[in-house]
Formats: structure tokens, C-alpha cells, sequence
């Protein structure tokens, strides 16, 4: 059999900007048009049946906020993300997603580009972001076993020398492997938590909303590079 090395293209290349963020965004935001009564479904079995609701929202308030700003930086999208999160999500999704965000805009600072590793500091700072507001560690069903998982996958595959497509893809199916971890366990922070051993056997609604965004960032990265090969790269690579 031939095997063919498709992908021989140094990771350099993946020079990530503004137009990934709001690919990743956009994106983000027709997932959770389709997703919402699916995660509100599984809200209503552990929680309060508001968690599509609340994502939806979110992501509907943050398109509208970018879309009347032209010039920003990758994290001055990610940082008028977070704001607007927090500012319109309520519940706990709101003030976790929105830290996140933050987080990950402050990790990018002013750099009008981005590579691999600057997104995996994102990254990074988004977990650690979360776990300082709430608290949570691997194992207590919330939206830190998508997560953590995911970022893990991420930093080995760079550091075996993968391509961002490749970490990208590897995050997302951890994320989404450890959503589906969540089924098991019993909630141990939030709203199902109240449950006690009655929320084993569902899968956390967080962690869904975690593997969905993970997918929609694979999207965004594969949108970018369809574009690279087509039409050259956008811009020199500045972040590292
Ligand atoms: P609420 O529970 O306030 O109604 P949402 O329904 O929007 O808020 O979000 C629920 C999700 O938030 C849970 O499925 C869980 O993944 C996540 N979550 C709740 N508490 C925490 C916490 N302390 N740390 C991390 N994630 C949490
Ligand atoms: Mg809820």
C-alpha cells in the first residue's frame, strides 16, 4: 500500500488572526442556534433546562456586539466576548464561559496574529480561568472534564510536533470524549450537584457546550487553511 503524507506543510504556515476569531465565533453561534433545546434538554435532567437557552443568547449578543466593530484584535474580540457573557448570560454559564473568554483575550494580548502555541496559552488561561471562579476539578461533571481534557490533547500534539490542524482535531475529540465521561459520575459543583447520586447516568450540559465549541474551533482553523492554500497566507506570522 502507498502512503501518501498529506499534510508536509510547516506548522509556521498557521498564522491565526481576527478573521479565525470570529470564523470561531460565527461558528459557535449556528451550533448553539441548532444545539440549544438538545443542551436545554439535558439541562432539564440535572439542572434547570436553561443551558441552551443561556449559550444561545450568549453567542447571539456577542455576534451582534462584533459586528459593529471593524478593527479589532483577536483578543479584543475574545475580550468583547467575555464581557458580553458575563454581562448577558446569567446563570453559572455565564460568568465561567464569560471568564473563559476573557481570559483566553487577555492570554493574546494586542498581537494582531497568532500561532499554535499563543492559542494553547489561550487555552491554558481559559481552564485556569474557570477553575479560579468555580472551583471545579476533573471528575466533579462539569465543564472542566471537557476541557482539561481537550487542552491536554491540544499541548501533546504540538509538542509531537503535530500541526494546529491536528491539535485542533485532537482537542475536540477529547472534549468530546470527556463529555461523554460525564455520564457516570455524580455531580459534585453546580445545580446538579442538588441531585446528589440522582445526576449519574446523564451527560453534564457544560461539557456538551465545551466538545460543541472545541468542534467549532476545528471548523474555524480547517475555513482558515481551505483559505491559505486557495489564496496565500493573509498576513506575516507575529505571535508565536
Ligand atoms: P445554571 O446551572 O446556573 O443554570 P447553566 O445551566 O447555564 O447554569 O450551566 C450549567 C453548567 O455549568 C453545568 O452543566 C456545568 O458544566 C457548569 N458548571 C456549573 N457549576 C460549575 C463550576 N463550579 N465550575 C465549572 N463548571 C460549572
Ligand atoms: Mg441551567
Amino acid at each position: 500500500m502507498v502512503h501518501v503524507v498529506s499534510d508536509t506543510q510547516p506548522t509556521i504556515d498557521a498564522a491565526l488572526d481576527g478573521t479565525t476569531v470570529r470564523r470561531w465565533i460565527r461558528e459557535s453561534a449556528d451550533v448553539f442556534s441548532s444545539q440549544r433545546d438538545y443542551l436545554t434538554q439535558l439541562d432539564a435532567a440535572i439542572g434547570d433546562a436553561d443551558h441552551g437557552v443561556n449559550m444561545h443568547r450568549g453567542f447571539t449578543a456577542v455576534m451582534a456586539r462584533i459586528t459593529g466593530v471593524e478593527e479589532a484584535t483577536p483578543g479584543q474580540l475574545l475580550r468583547i466576548a467575555g464581557r458580553t457573557f458575563v454581562s448577558t448570560v446569567g446563570g453559572a454559564a455565564g460568568p465561567l464561559y464569560g471568564t473563559a473568554f476573557l481570559q483566553a483575550g487577555e492570554a493574546l494580548g494586542d498581537h494582531e496574529t497568532f500561532g499554535p502555541r499563543l492559542l494553547g496559552d489561550a487555552l491554558r488561561a481559559s481552564l485556569e480561568g474557570v477553575q479560579r471562579v468555580g472551583a471545579a476539578s476533573v471528575g466533579d461533571k462539569t465543564m472542566v472534564d471537557a476541557l482539561t481534557p481537550a487542552l491536554s490533547a491540544y499541548e501533546l500534539e504540538l509538542r509531537m510536533g503535530g500541526s494546529l490542524e491536528t491539535a485542533a482535531s485532537g482537542a475536540r475529540e477529547a472534549a468530546a470524549e470527556g463529555m461523554r465521561g460525564t455520564i457516570p459520575l455524580q455531580a459534585r459543583k453546580g445545580r446538579a450537584s442538588y441531585l446528589g447520586p440522582r445526576s449519574v447516568g446523564h451527560q453534564d450540559p457544560g461539557a456538551t457546550s465545551t466538545a460543541l465549541m472545541f468542534a467549532a474551533l476545528e471548523q474555524a482553523v480547517l475555513a482558515d487553511r481551505s483559505q491559505r492554500f486557495a489564496g496565500g497566507a493573509r498576513r506575516p506570522v507575529s505571535g508565536s
